[in-house]
């Protein structure tokens, strides 16, 4: 068994956000937007603001 510490175990390079360029924590590879944790907030708050 080769557990590895807990469940945030990143190998290799992270994608870096589309909007600040700072590293996310997704990986490279991820298919999509990728958003740092501060801008995925600025996001979520955007879009739940709907009216
Ligand atoms: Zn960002």
């Amino acid at each position: 068994m080769d557990d590895t510490a807990s469940a945030t175990s990143h190998s290799g390079p992270l994608a870096e956000c589309v909007l600040c360029r700072e590293p996310t924590e997704y990986p490279e590879s991820y298919k999509g937007v990728t958003l740092c944790p501060v801008c995925e907030w600025h996001e979520a708050q955007r879009t739940a603001c709907s009216g």
